[in-house]
């Protein structure tokens, strides 16, 4: 190989390490992204324009088109989203990567003149390509439709686990036979393709309510490994790379996701679990009556208050009320409150997604506590205000074995002494299910827009 793309090769893989690292700080999380941007530029430019291959010059206009139009797209695309949108662009773009790693395995299948005579590592890696990547470009376009609310949560045909336990035997079996005999048909390769996609939609289908981080994290270290599995194919040492550190990352993920949920791998990937009941729309009467309060009664309540723990929820990201939050936040500690955030590791649409949201306001991190250790502080806390978080402070999950998120680790809010929870309505969370919380004779209900409430909020306790 050239040296000098090798050493930019080297360059990129470095600024890819580097800028892993700092993602993991929202301090440093932006220039982590911008340093990877760089790293992954000049390994393309690099990899057009210095090589040892003859290339036609209408090569060139088309990659010139294809990243120009690729570029606009994604840089309008990237520029009008909204914060809650975010995590559906995130699993589009991710089944961009596994389509992307499909084709190119398709490419080198039928583009190869001599298929049958090829190591059969090589045509087992192009099958590798074509499956892993058709998976996850299919399974990620039901997860955005789920994100999006144009699919329903849960989605169980019947004897499903069998039915995507033959698949993955299928799709294992048929690419070994198609390595082992050496055919190069191209139906065969179709079939395969197929095969995948319909095992991808199959697989996400019956995973939905409070278990989507974990499908998300999966296919999100798919689309790595997908890619590493292209860096193979071409022998390309920062595609191998970049796909194996988006790969490891995303099990990485997808790991810690599993333990925030209390799931195993295994009973995510089979779709054994989900959300079975659906919340009323309305009050339930048979888990008791509701207490409504005025943000004037809860201003009084959190001005007399020593220690007082914000949970944010989806609701805040909603509402964009990160900024008032804090003006609240800011508030209280001037009248010598003690005020933490309990963040909760899947609250919001994606992991992260509190501290993202917060970051944007300036919270001061030092009081952002993560759930494990904030959960013993819950019984000191003399209010705790709950702000357009439902699921992840569901009682359920300790008090119903019957409820799907049953087992899962909870944020315990029930053991403060006073609890407000705004929301809009008694509408159920992501997973689709009651929360007896709201029905806690300590709790009380402030309803309205984040937003809108806690901005009444500030102004009462000024006046105070
Ligand atoms: P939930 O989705 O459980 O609840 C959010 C609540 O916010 C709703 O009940 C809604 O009630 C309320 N809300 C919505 N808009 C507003 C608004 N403008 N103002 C005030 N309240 C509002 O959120 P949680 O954060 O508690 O839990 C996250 C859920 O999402 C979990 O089930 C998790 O598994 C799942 N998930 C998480 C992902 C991640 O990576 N973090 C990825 C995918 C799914 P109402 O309509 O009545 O206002």
């Amino acid at each position: 190989m050239n040296i000098l793309l090798s050493i930019i090769y080297l360059i990129s893989t470095i600024t890819f390490i580097v800028g892993l690292k700092k993602l993991g700080h929202p301090e440093t999380a932006k220039s982590g992204n911008l340093i990877a941007s760089v790293g992954m530029g000049l390994a393309i430019v690099g990899t057009i324009f210095i090589n040892d291959i003859e290339v036609p010059i209408i090569i060139y206009v088309l990659i010139g088109v294809a990243i120009t139009i690729g570029s606009i797209m994604g840089w309008l695309i990237a520029m009008k989203v909204e914060m809650t949108k975010m995590p559906e662009l995130v699993s589009l773009f991710n089944g961009f990567g596994g389509a992307s790693a499909a084709l190119i395995g398709v490419v080198e299948f039928i583009g190869n003149d001599n298929i049958s005579g090829t190591k059969a590592t090589m045509v087992a890696t192009i099958l590798s390509a074509v499956a892993i990547g058709s998976i996850t470009f299919s399974g990620s376009l039901v997860a955005w439709g789920k994100l999006n609310g144009s699919l329903k949560s849960v989605i169980k045909i019947p004897q499903y686990n069998i039915i995507n336990n033959l698949f993955v035997i299928a799709i294992i079996s048929f690419s070994a036979y198609i390595v082992m005999s050496g055919s190069d048909s191209q139906l065969f390769l179709y079939g395969l393709l197929g095969l995948g996609i319909v095992y991808g939609v199959l697989f996400v289908l019956p995973i939905g309510g409070a278990d989507m981080p974990v499908v998300i994290s999966l296919l999100n270290s798919l689309t790595g490994i997908a890619a590493a599995i292209t860096g193979v194919l071409y022998d390309n040492m920062v595609m191998l790379v970049g796909g194996i550190l988006v790969g490891s990352a995303g099990i990485i993920l997808t790991i810690s996701m599993c333990k925030a949920m209390n799931r195993t791998l295994g009973s995510v990937i089979f779709g054994s679990f989900g959300a079975t009941a659906v919340a009323e729309e309305g009050i339930n009467k048979s888990l008791g009556t509701i207490k409504k309060t005025t943000s004037s009664d809860a201003a009084i309540m959190m001005n007399y208050a020593t220690n007082v723990i914000i949970v944010p929820g989806y609701g805040l990201a909603v509402a964009q009320a990160q900024h008032v939050i804090h003006e609240l936040e800011e508030l209280l500690v001037s009248k010598g409150v003690n005020v933490k955030y309990a963040i909760h590791p899947v609250a919001g649409r994606m992991p992260g997604h509190m501290n993202v949201l917060l970051a944007e306001s300036n919270v001061d991190y030092s009081i952002l506590s993560e759930m494990d250790d904030i959960n013993p502080q819950f019984a000191n806390a003399d209010v705790v205000l709950v702000v357009g978080a439902n699921d992840v402070v569901n009682p359920a999950a300790h008090n119903d074995p019957a409820s799907p998120i049953y087992g899962m680790p909870i944020l315990d809010v029930e053991k403060a002494k006073h609890i407000v929870v705004n929301k809009r309505s008694m509408k159920a969370g992501y997973a689709g299910i009651e929360n007896e919380l709201f029905y806690n004779s300590k709790t009380s209900m402030l309803f309205g827009d984040a937003k809108e409430a806690l901005t009444e909020l500030v102004g009462e306790l000024k006046g105070m």
